[in-house]
């Protein structure tokens, strides 16, 4: 039997252009950090030991007090919620989602979105209550203090481009005031690179993914103050057990910050530079194509080619077009987030040189294909989303 996985299974290779999704299995690991999690799969550890070892690197790297490691952000966003509620009490971590005292959370309404599932869940899944603070494009300071005058357990900030940016309270503001009010600020950091800037702050608790930018194994990055982060790893005893992080998570989020830290970011960079020019040189001759360079929304240092599509002149839709790539083999998946608009991105970082320019090529292929057929406008973006719904609820389980 092979262990390729990919042929022993009839698994479809993917080319991933779009970043990093957790549908296409998030990061592709490289090797360093492949051989010190290879390294701990064969052996036992003391998970508290370990954990206390992962806290050292995290606090080195966030500049925080204490850190630990989860099964992922999103189960680091309910586990750190969870420590605000019950502290260190083995009791009141036990008896979650039953909470004693303030369950008060409260969370920038613009800020209630969804990542691949909604913010205000991974909170309510605590048995906290969820207070949204604003409407959907104006958080103001009065929201806020008057929130922050009623009680709450804790506040919640996420800093993303899924966010709303119209009148978002910068992170600072929304941090300095709920500290004049002893509440503790919990910042989801997912998918951003700055390690250290929530914490420098004055925010409780940073949350990262270990397998986004990092290029780690499944896990999630908690960095924060001591007390709050003992309470975040002692809900392992608790509803923390659902989401439990093993071995191969923790030494995998440890060994990806320590390659992080040693990694040239600049040499890096101008790869990635150089790949996303030479797909604006490849792409810009397609007819009703519009090509540009895209740096990041939130700031992160991640740039991407931007595709305009003229879906008259171009004779195909940008769904049509993402849509086409990844029923491919190998599929190509591209970042699709904002194609009800028209924009297709393509982002270099999780790619070879050779399977860039397989990504030009494919796009040209395909273009040529629906300016030949014609047919690359028969559906509307809310024809493609009903599609995508059923298809996501037919997913089965056993052979098709
Ligand atoms: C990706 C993401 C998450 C979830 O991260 P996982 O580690 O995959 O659970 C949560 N919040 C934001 C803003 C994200 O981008």
């Amino acid at each position: 039997m092979t262990h390729d996985p990919f042929s022993r299974w009839d698994l479809t290779p993917v080319i991933n252009a779009s970043g990093t999704m957790t549908g296409i299995g998030a990061a592709r690991v490289p090797k360093d950090i492949r051989r010190i999690v290879n390294g701990i799969l064969a052996s036992f550890v003391n998970m508290d030991e370990l954990q206390s070892r992962a806290g050292a690197v995290i606090a080195r790297l966030t500049g925080a007090e204490a850190g630990c490691v989860t099964s992922c952000s999103a189960a680091a966003m309910v586990q750190t919620v969870a420590a605000t509620l019950t502290g260190c009490n083995l009791a009141r971590i036990e008896a979650l989602p039953a909470v004693t005292g303030a369950r008060r959370v409260l969370l920038p309404a613009g800020h209630m979105v969804n990542y691949g599932a909604p913010v205000d869940q991974a909170i309510r899944l605590t048995g906290a209550e969820v207070i949204p603070i604003g409407t959907a494009a104006a958080c103001e300071t009065w929201h806020l203090e008057a929130a922050l005058e009623e009680g709450a357990a804790a506040a919640f900030y996420v800093v993303s481009h899924h966010t709303v940016r119209e009148n978002e309270m910068p992170i600072d503001v929304f941090i300095a005031l709920c500290r004049e009010h002893d509440v503790p600020v919990i910042v989801d950091m997912a998918s951003e690179y700055d390690l250290t800037g929530p914490i420098a702050h004055g925010a409780s608790v940073a949350i990262y993914s270990g397998h986004k930018f990092l290029s780690g194994v499944t896990s999630g990055i908690v960095a924060g103050a001591a007390e709050l982060i003992r309470a975040t790893y002692l809900q392992h005893f608790g509803i923390g057990r659902v989401m439990k992080a093993g071995k191969e998570s923790v030494t995998g989020a440890m060994a990806a910050l320590e390659s992080w830290e040693e990694r040239d970011h600049e040499a890096a960079g101008m790869e990635e530079d150089a790949r996303v020019a030479s797909w604006i040189t490849e792409l810009a001759p397609i007819p009703g194509l519009t090509l540009s360079r895209h740096d990041d929304w939130t700031g992160n240092p991640i740039r991407r080619a931007r595709i305009d599509i003229d879906a008259g002149s171009a004779g195909f839709h940008a769904w049509e077009l993402a849509d086409r790539l990844r029923r491919r083999s190998p599929s190509i998946v591209v970042r699709d987030d904002l194609v009800e608009r028209q924009e297709i991105y393509l982002d270099p970082c999780n790619l070879t040189d050779d399977e860039a320019r397989d990504v030009s090529a494919a796009i040209h292929e395909e273009a040529a294909r629906f300016r030949a057929c014609g047919d690359g406008c028969r559906t509307s973006w809310s024809d493609i989303k009903r599609a995508r719904a059923v298809s996501a609820v037919s997913w089965s389980g056993h052979a098709s």
